[in-house]
């Protein structure tokens, strides 16, 4: 009998997972927090590397639908000085493929395509070694058995508790999330700032950057170091007020920088957090994890990208039977630690070189990541 098999979250991780499992003919329960797809805002952009995000994709059997999306003249980046000077604008070559964007949203519809996940199932606790396998728990009061539960349920994942101890600590570094609809024929002049992809800003200490989704859609992150609590005077839902700090925050920088938060339309405050370099655990049969929930990073153009490789992987290897099902997990937590630890060091020094008491040390790491 086929084991029965429940992945926690339908992030990247989670639905590439069960897509590449759905390729192989083998049956997942995909258990999903949110009531339906469309529920929350997707998110802006990301670029998906060949080796990580690609792979997986291809994986999944979906290389060229992804491909037809996917935005290459989104890899130009500008960055400022903070009084407006271009100090670099890198624009892709036409045939540049290395680091295509395509919109979230895309990419969750892309992978979703004909998969069946369970909706408004919020997972509460999961409880391995039981007598009928691993017990996982609902909102509502519900219990359900598996012999293998997949925890892809992000950064505050109910999943982890089963098997690590470890939760997520604050960076130092918090950004505030805003959005421009329609800039090409709203905001023309922010429109060409931003240009077909991203425009940044670094100073002492802050950061700003402004990325351009399709559909002329623009989301800016205001980047900061500050303490956690650094907005308890602020009500975030008054917007008019987080804009007003954010205006004090970068004052004296360039105008088309605080036009950018002068016509934001709502603000989403994102402490950054991580779990710690190289999170690793002893292994619990029954139970593993994927993506955020295993090794939470900073968001560098990784996370999504190890996620999905990791999703595609697992499926693989379980689709691969037979053998002990939970030695190949084992062997595969060991693959995906060691790679995450890699990458978790990179995206933690990355963060330190971005948001920094030195802004030339921003630079120097794009230089660097340019001519590699
Ligand atoms: C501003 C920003 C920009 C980023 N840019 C990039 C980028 O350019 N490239 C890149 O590779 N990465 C990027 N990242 C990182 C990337 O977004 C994450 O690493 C990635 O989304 C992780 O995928 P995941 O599937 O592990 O988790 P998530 O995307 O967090 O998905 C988890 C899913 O689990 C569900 N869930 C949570 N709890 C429960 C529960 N209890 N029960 C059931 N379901 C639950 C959630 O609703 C969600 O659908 C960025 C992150 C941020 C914040």
């Amino acid at each position: 009998m086929r084991q029965r098999i429940a992945v926690v979250g339908s992030g990247p991780a989670g639905l590439t997972f069960a897509r590449v499992l759905h390729r192989h003919d083998h049956p997942v329960t995909i258990l999903e927090r949110d009531p339906a797809p469309d529920a929350r805002p997707p998110g802006g952009t990301l670029d998906l590397h060949e080796g990580l995000g690609r792979l997986a994709l291809d994986k999944a059997g979906l290389l060229a639908d992804f491909q037809a999306l996917a935005r290459p003249e989104g890899q130009a980046m500008r960055i400022l000085d903070t009084d407006g000077t271009v100090l670099r604008d890198w624009r892709p070559r036409p045939d540049d493929r290395a680091n295509p964007e395509i919109d979230r949203g895309q990419l969750r519809d892309l992978l979703l395509g004909p998969l069946d996940v369970r909706w408004g199932q919020s997972v509460t606790q999961v409880v391995p070694g039981t007598r009928d396998g691993v017990v996982v728990r609902f909102a509502d009061g519900r219990e359900e058995s598996f012999d293998l539960v997949i925890g892809a349920d992000g950064a505050w994942s109910r999943v982890r508790p089963a098997v690590s101890p470890v939760t997520p600590h604050y960076t130092g570094v918090t950004a505030v999330e805003t959005s421009l609809d329609d800039v090409d024929t709203r905001h023309p002049d922010l429109a060409r700032l931003v240009g077909d992809g991203s425009v940044a800003v670094y100073g002492m200490n802050r950061a700003f950057v402004a990325q351009r989704s399709s559909g002329g859609h623009v989301k800016v992150y205001a980047q900061f170091r500050a303490p956690l609590d650094w907005h308890t005077h602020l009500d975030p839902a008054d917007a008019e007020a987080v804009r007003s700090s954010l205006l004090d925050l970068f004052h004296g920088w360039t105008a088309p920088v605080l036009d950018l938060l002068h016509h934001g339309t709502a603000f989403v405050h994102r402490p950054l957090y991580v779990l710690p370099v190289s999170h690793t655990w002893p292994h619990v049969q029954g139970v593993t994890l994927l993506g955020d929930a295993a090794h939470l990073m900073p968001p560098l153009g990784a996370g999504a990208n190890l996620a999905m490789l990791e999703g595609a992987e697992l499926a693989e290897t379980i689709a691969a039977g037979p053998g002990d099902p939970d030695e190949a997990v084992h062997a595969f937590e060991k693959q995906m630690w060691a790679r995450a630890g890699r990458w978790a060091q990179i995206t933690t020094a990355g963060l330190d070189r971005l948001v920094s008491p030195d802004p030339t040390e921003a630079l120097a790491l794009f230089d660097r990541v340019q001519s590699s």
